[in-house]
C-alpha cells in the first residue's frame, strides 16, 4: 500500500492578494503518473472550483472571484500552454 506526502503549501491570490496554508497530501509513487493529490484542508477564503487529483489541473477559487490552479508553473517552457 502506498504512503502518502502531506505538507502545506501557501496559496495567494494574485487579484486580491489574499493568501492562506493549504493542507495536502499526495502519494509518493508519483511514477505511477497518478498523484493521487487531495486537498485536505483549505484556507479561509479559499474554495475548491474544480477539484483534481493532479494539483495542476486542480481550481482554487478565491473569496474575491478569482479563479486559478493550485499548482501554477512560474515559467513556461518554449511552446508550452499560454496560461
Ligand atoms: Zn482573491
Amino acid at each position: 500500500m502506498a504512503a502518502r506526502d502531506r505538507y502545506s503549501r501557501k496559496l495567494e491570490c494574485s487579484q486580491c492578494g489574499h493568501a492562506g496554508f493549504a493542507e495536502v497530501s499526495e502519494s509518493d509513487e508519483r511514477r505511477a503518473g497518478n498523484r493521487d493529490f487531495t486537498i485536505d484542508e483549505m484556507p479561509a477564503g479559499f474554495a475548491p472550483e474544480f477539484p483534481s487529483t493532479d494539483p495542476r489541473k486542480y481550481m482554487v477559487h478565491c473569496q474575491c472571484g478569482h479563479k486559478f490552479r493550485f499548482e501554477q508553473k512560474t515559467a513556461y517552457p518554449p511552446g508550452g500552454e499560454p496560461r
